[in-house]
């Protein structure tokens, strides 16, 4: 059955090595591109890693109830279409969302059998902070921003349907595919 994953970790965390995987492994299931009014980053494309779109163009698809989910993060809009959705479950795929907690609420809203909620924890901070130095690709500023965001995005876990530590890959990648091969295809598989 078609479904919604949505994964959330605080930065860091392995959410990309994971994602990945599970994309690569999984053909039916696809990252979601959501639309935003925020600039193009570096090589971003339209289309690719977002629908760039302007403020008026954003708010006409709100009026005309053209998102499932939509949010302001850091003053910017993002939003997950219904047409995205639509499409993606008309060819019986699942889509895999990369969304903020809000986003994640009100798609549980619209769609509350199909929405399954993922959040991926570091087995602890101090491990989370050797992540984000190991990879590289942080200033000290960046990293100090992003360790305090995560405080908060771990009092939020309780908000997921399921918890999933990524302490050693394979092992939280045998959980996570375990939960959403489940989901997508109802076949139990053993995760330890
Ligand atoms: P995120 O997408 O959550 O910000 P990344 O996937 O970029 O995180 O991973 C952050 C860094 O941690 C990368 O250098 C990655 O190779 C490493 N990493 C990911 N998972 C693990 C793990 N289970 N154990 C050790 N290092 C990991
Ligand atoms: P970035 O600008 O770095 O690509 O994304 C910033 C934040 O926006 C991330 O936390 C991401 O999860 C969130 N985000 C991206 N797309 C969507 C979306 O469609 N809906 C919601 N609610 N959040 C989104």
């Amino acid at each position: 059955m078609s479904k919604l994953i949505v994964i959330s970790a605080p930065s860091g965390t392995g959410k990309t090595t994971l994602c990945d995987r599970l994309l690569k492994d999984t053909p039916e299931l696809l990252l979601s591109v959501s639309m935003t009014t925020r600039a193009p980053r570096g090589a971003e494309k339209n289309g690719v890693h977002y629908f760039f779109v302007d403020h008026a163009e954003f708010k006409r698809r709100i009026a005309d109830d053209g998102f499932a989910e939509w949010a302001e993060v850091h003053g910017n809009f993002y939003g997950t279409t219904r047409e995205f959705v639509a499409k993606a479950f008309d060819e019986g795929k699942s889509l895999l969302l990369d969304i903020d907690v809000q986003g994640a609420a009100q798609l549980k809203t619209h769609y509350p059998v199909e929405t399954v909620r993922i959040f991926l924890e570091p087995p602890s901070m101090a491990e989370l902070e050797r992540r984000l130095r190991a990879r590289g690709t942080d200033s000290e500023e960046t990293i100090a921003k992003r360790l305090k965001a995560a405080e908060k995005e771990m009092s939020e876990k309780t908000r997921f349907d399921h918890v999933v530590v990524n302490d050693s890959l394979d092992h939280a990648y045998l959980q996570l595919s375990g939960i959403v091969l489940h989901a997508i295809r109802g076949v139990k598989v053993a995760t330890k």
